[in-house]
């Protein structure tokens, strides 16, 4: 008999893929694998226990270095998804539905990985400088994963992946999707180049939670307000020391003396003339066109966006500041007898009102947000009766929540949340190769509110019987709720 018979491979049904694993392997995605004949999940099981500290970094293993158990002792658990693991087809119960009492009430937690083909990220870039314009095409590996979509007040926002992108394209493009999708939920950077290659394509570096790095620069500051909203926030810091301030922006320059907050403390007119379509009095659209300059402008000249001064009303010597949204770029003038700008020294009160406006800016960082539907497959693992778990969520009585991370449950129809990557712990999601993306959700509830949706009870387990030793244990974010607070639910509170 022959005793080199090589061992059965085993078959994952964590997801349709439905992977042949052989003996040592893991499968498609790299979160399964047969070992001695057994699958597993490879990544632990990830535990949030309460205390002070942030969520740590994940160690490989399960391990707990630097974590401190005299904080987190004697505080209660809660099981995430993170690790644990997908059913499949839908009927099945979700990996865990664990039970545990809170302040006296018997909460249940239903936790799984979802995998989730109507997903994607919406990126929110705090940025004035110019990336693309509404509706340009986001690239990474020349594939298109999502479009530029309308800015908004001192950022801009990307729109990325989706059916369209996931499953919509050719199969490169979909994968391409997948794989930017994972690592910017997983806070990792992504490289993408905005717009078409003959119409100057700006190449962005974003990454959760850092600045962004556009065309090769970092970016700072996120700016203060408008031209206008400026020009009415500072004016005092001009007065007896310019006759006239123009704040350089893509979105509205403002001008001093031509402004509400001009005529209230009597500046009086200087015969500037800007170039762009005016608004209201001081205020003025289209100085410029978009760009990386002055105010998310392409200018680096500012005295570009002004016409000839009025001889009638300007004066040799007027005073002029131009500055920019961020403080960043700021230039003096004085007028000669032509009444020509002329460049001089910035005066040490002006050049602190410039940084004022700087030290006002808050920090520009790129924020993603997670955005996908729990559909069938989902619920279904919660419930025999998928559409009351729908219900149950829009009544207040289950809450949802990723990787423990509190979640913005959109209204209307089905089960559609948000939520930011940096609330979830590291390392929370994955992919299968469909390609869609693995990303944890949990709904906790009322045991007795389980029980009425048509749950499935029979698979409940107490938290006690969870194998807590190999989990990966991570502190409470002290930006979320606890999930199972006794606030999450409409019962609790006071009619
Ligand atoms: S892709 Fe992953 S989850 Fe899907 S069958 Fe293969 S190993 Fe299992």
């Amino acid at each position: 008999m022959k005793d080199d018979i090589k061992p059965e491979k085993i078959r994952c049904d964590a997801c349709p893929v439905m992977c042949y694993i052989a003996e040592g392997k893991s499968g498609a995605c790299d979160r399964y694998a047969n070992h001695a004949g057994e699958l597993i999940r490879l990544d632990p099981l990830t535990i949030i226990e309460g205390g002070q500290q942030q969520v740590v970094p994940f160690l490989p293993g399960g391990g707990t270095d630097n974590w401190d158990g005299d904080i987190i002792k004697g505080s209660r658990p809660f099981v995430t998804a993170v690790g644990a693991g997908t059913t499949y087809p839908d009927y099945k119960p979700a990996p865990f539905i664990v039970s545990q009492d809170i302040d006296g009430v018997d909460m249940v937690t239903v936790v799984t990985e979802g995998i989730f083909s109507y997903c994607g990220v919406k990126v929110k870039i705090d940025t004035d400088r110019h990336i693309g314009h509404e509706r340009d095409v986001v690239r990474v590996e020349g594939e298109p994963i999502g479009h530029v979509m309308t800015s908004e007040y001192g950022s801009k926002m990307l729109s990325l992946g989706g059916v369209e992108h996931l499953t919509g394209g050719s199969k490169k493009e979909g994968r391409v999707t997948c794989d930017a999708l994972m690592r910017l939920c997983n806070r990792e950077p992504v490289t993408m180049v905005i717009g078409e290659e003959d119409a100057h394509p700006t190449e962005v570096v974003l990454e959760a939670g850092k600045p962004p790095i556009i065309n090769g620069v970092t970016e700072r500051l996120m700016r203060v307000g408008c031209g206008s909203a400026t020009i009415g926030m500072f004016p005092k810091k001009w007065l007896g020391h310019a006759d006239e301030v123009v704040v350089v922006d893509d979105h509205i320059t403002g001008v001093l003396s031509e402004h509400e907050t001009g005529k209230q403390l009597d500046v009086p007119p200087t015969g500037i003339k800007i170039i762009g379509r005016r608004s209201t009095p001081g205020r003025y659209f289209q100085v410029a066109n978009p760009g990386t300059g002055w105010g998310g402008t392409d200018i680096e000249d500012p005295l570009t966006i002004l016409g000839p001064f009025n001889p009638k009303i300007a004066w040799e010597g007027l005073r002029l500041l131009m500055v920019s949204t961020t403080g960043e770029q700021y230039a003096y003038f004085e007028l000669d007898t032509d009444l020509t700008p002329q460049p001089h020294p910035v005066p040490e009160a002006l050049r602190a009102s410039a940084d004022l406006i700087a030290e006002n800016c808050e920090p520009s960082v790129c924020s993603v947000l997670f955005m996908a539907g729990a559909g069938g497959s989902l619920r279904a693992g919660v419930t025999e009766n998928p559409v009351r778990l729908t219900r149950s969520v829009k009544d207040s009585l289950t809450h949802v929540s990723c990787g423990g991370a509190d979640a913005y449950v959109w209204p209307g129809g089905g089960i559609t949340v948000m939520v930011d990557v940096l609330d979830m712990p590291t390392q929370s999601f994955g992919y299968v190769p469909t390609p869609a993306l693995v990303a944890p959700i949990e709904f906790t509830l009322r045991a007795s509110d389980y029980r009425t949706l048509g749950g499935h009870v029979d698979q409940i387990k107490s938290v006690d019987q969870i194998n807590q030793a190999e989990a990966r244990k991570v502190a409470r974010n002290e930006r979320d709720h606890d999930p199972v607070a006794q606030g999450n639910f409409r019962w609790a509170r006071k009619p």
